[in-house]
């Protein structure tokens, strides 16, 4: 029978979920102690209470409470905000969004137009470096770092100017290689496995060293038997997994692509392997992580590129490695790391230090982000909410703390989601802001839970899952990634991360593909604190409960990233057409507009990072900046605690 709350520990350690709901910055800039601001156990080496740092909030992090709210109002309820006060601020340029690609903008315009411009960057979350964000926990006495999102830093597809970027930076591919030791929950003894849990299934039955991604389909035949699903379903994944044939057989090769790309892969497993609706059910969230989207509606072609397998019933071999994608290099927070680099290296003050070594372990002082005296200046919680352009400078308003102000730049780069620019920026053309608005991203979540130590995952032999069942289609241990200063590898006995990855299902499943993001979306943002916590509590206790773990006492902090706005719209196969050269809406969608010009991933329709970068080299290189150059005006108080 299914636990109660209490059995799970829903209400230990919690003292004030109220807090997690939108008040946790609050909570800081008053000064009360991390325990109530996070609504966990009180770290043992955090940073001190009271100082703003975002990286060690838990409850619902990434789009936070408190850094959508305006944008909504804004882009549902149409409201109209007044330009609010002239904070009297002129800038050389102004980035919307401090994600990745905002940050890499005000970098390359530093090189591009000197040193000494001048330049402010709004973002509207209470932390920089949009996707590419950390989670840190000391409640289990070490430190223990973790990406709340971007995490993969695919350097083999990096451009010319990408490269230079890291190596600007100090980032060193081969020294990062060499301490690389995370494999996305298959270095357990037994390898990978899966968890059926009893909600959906009826028991909860974990196997391990099977999974429906990839595999050696020998062993995984061996495991058949142990699947709780009917006679007929056991049975349809039994020949399956042993057929080897070629479905296609007698196509062209032009025959055989567009068949692929036409058909999804749910249905391909059906109609041409043979499954029931019920197995081909345990490879639907299979790619919730990986694209944002479940494999009912993506391809067979695209369903290759994330490892599911099909060569088999291709005339081809299985896919036994799981390897996907590109060569990947981890930081122990993700490309986090990244956007700290980027940071220090515009914002000296920020922290000491140069290079990759001491990035993870750096200390950020976020006070220094948004000084008048520093040329460059990054401001948080701070929602643009109109961009205009006008002979003399482009005019950016924005609301913070409930009031609207506005300062001016001789240009400004929107690094922001496309979607929202339309909202903002009302001047351009119907074409471009219908274009814009085509971009809607994805929604992903990535919930990282802090356990006491990894002893059950250790006696079962694993160091991940898949979920067929559940909210978050995988789950793996974070350990094995080293840099500097910074350890926790395989062997570490202590508290661990034990991440959950994954999206949530829309309302209606086959639906055109945005009224789906825009479901999963809405429903995300229904789901409260609690609804994740019992999630990951009724998960571990299924999984790992029958090897010791206790879901009451074992669970020392959970941070939920919900990112709302995840993957930049890529075109798929089944939903969007194949666009003349020129005329693909992210292409229309990114032309200039004067002096505002359009960065971010959503303008190379590609969520990844190098694509971050390197539109955010096309967007400031299409800067014109031939406006005479404003003198500074005296620019106010600075923020002391960009939080307050
Ligand atoms: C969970 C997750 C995992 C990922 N994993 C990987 C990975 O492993 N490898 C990889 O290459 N990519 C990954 N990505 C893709 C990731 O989106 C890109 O790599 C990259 O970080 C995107 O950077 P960006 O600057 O284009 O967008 P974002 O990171 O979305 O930054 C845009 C910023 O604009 C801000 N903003 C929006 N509207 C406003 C406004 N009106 N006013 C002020 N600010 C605003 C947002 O708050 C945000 O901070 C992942 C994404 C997610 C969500």
């Amino acid at each position: 029978m299914r636990k109660s709350d209490r059995q799970l520990g829903m209400r230990r350690d919690i003292t004030r979920r109220d807090f997690i709901h939108g008040t946790g910055i609050a909570a800081l800039s008053l000064g009360l102690p991390s325990r109530v601001a996070g609504g966990q156990l009180a770290p043992a080496h955090a940073p001190a209470a009271g100082r703003y740092y975002p990286p060690t909030l838990t409850g619902l992090r990434g789009s936070h409470p408190g850094s959508f709210e305006v944008a909504h109002e804004l882009a549902l309820e149409h409201k109209d905000f007044d330009t609010g006060e002239d904070l009297g601020e002129e800038y050389d340029l102004v980035v919307v969004g401090g994600g990745i690609s905002g940050l890499a903008s005000a970098h390359f315009y530093r090189q591009r137009f000197g040193q000494d411009s001048r330049i402010l960057i709004l973002e509207s979350h209470d932390e920089f470096g949009g996707h590419a964000t950390r989670n840190e926990f000391h409640q289990g006495g070490p430190t223990r770092l973790v990406w709340g999102g971007d995490f993969n830093l695919e350097y083999s597809a990096f451009s010319e100017q990408g490269n230079a970027l890291l190596t600007e930076l100090g980032v060193d591919i081969d020294r990062l290689l060499e301490r690389n030791d995370f494999n996305y929950g298959s270095d357990g003894e037994l390898g990978p496995a899966v968890y059926f849990d009893a909600e959906t299934y009826g028991r909860d039955v974990l196997i391990p060293g099977f999974t429906p991604r990839w595999g050696d389909f020998a062993s995984i035949l061996g495991k058949l038997d142990a699947v709780p699903l009917s006679p007929e379903s056991r049975d349809s994944l039994k020949r399956f997994y042993s057929t080897r044939t070629d479905v296609l057989e007698g196509r062209s090769p032009e025959e055989r692509r567009q068949f692929l790309r036409q058909i999804s892969y749910i249905d391909f497993v059906r109609q041409y392997g043979g499954l029931t609706e019920e197995a081909a059910e345990i490879f639907y969230n299979t790619t919730h992580g990986y694209w944002g989207v479940g494999a009912d509606s993506l391809s067979v072609a695209e369903c290759e590129g994330a490892g599911l397998p099909m060569g088999h019933l291709l005339g081809g071999e299985p896919n036994t490695s799981g390897s996907v994608g590109g060569e990947v290099v981890h930081f122990p927070d993700g490309t986090a790391s990244l956007a700290r680099l980027l940071v220090r290296a515009l914002i000296p003050a920020v922290a000491d230090g140069q290079g990759m070594d001491n990035i993870v372990t750096a200390a950020f002082d976020y006070s220094q982000l948004d000084r008048p005296e520093s040329p460059i200046r990054l401001r948080l919680n701070s929602t643009v909410v109109h961009v205009n352009e006008t002979d003399r400078a482009v005019h950016v308003g924005f609301v913070r703390d409930g009031k609207t102000a506005n300062v001016n730049g001789r240009s400004c780069v929107l690094a922001c989601y496309h979607s929202m620019i339309p909202y903002l920026c009302t001047q351009l053309p119907a074409a471009q802001r219908e274009a814009l608005a085509y971009q809607v991203r994805r929604p992903l979540l990535l919930t990282n839970v802090l356990i006491r130590d990894t002893k059950a995952a250790d006696k079962l032999g694993i160091s991940g899952a898949y979920c067929p069942g559940r909210l978050h289609g995988a789950t793996w241990l974070v350990k094995g990634i080293e840099v500097g200063k910074y350890r926790h590898n395989w062997k570490d006995p202590g508290a661990a991360v034990m991440q959950f990855w994954g999206s949530v299902e829309p309302v209606k499943r086959g639906v055109d593909i945005r009224r789906q993001h825009q479901s999963s979306r809405m429903r995300m943002l229904a789901m409260d604190f609690e609804d994740f916590e019992r999630e990951v509590r009724t998960v571990l206790d299924g999984m790992l409960g029958p090897a010791g773990f206790s879901a009451a006492d074992d669970i020392l902090a959970i941070t939920v990233n919900r990112w709302p706005h995840g993957y930049a719209y890529d075109y798929l196969d089944l939903w969007d057409p194949e666009w003349p050269p020129g005329e693909a809406p992210h292409e229309i969608a990114r032309q200039p507009f004067g002096n505002i010009s359009f960065a971010n991933s959503d303008a190379g329709a590609y969520a990844m990072t190098e694509v971050a970068i390197d539109e955010a080299w096309r967007a400031v290189n299409e800067l014109q900046n031939q406006r005479p150059r404003t003198e500074a005006r005296t620019h106010g108080p600075s923020s002391p605690n960009p939080g307050s």
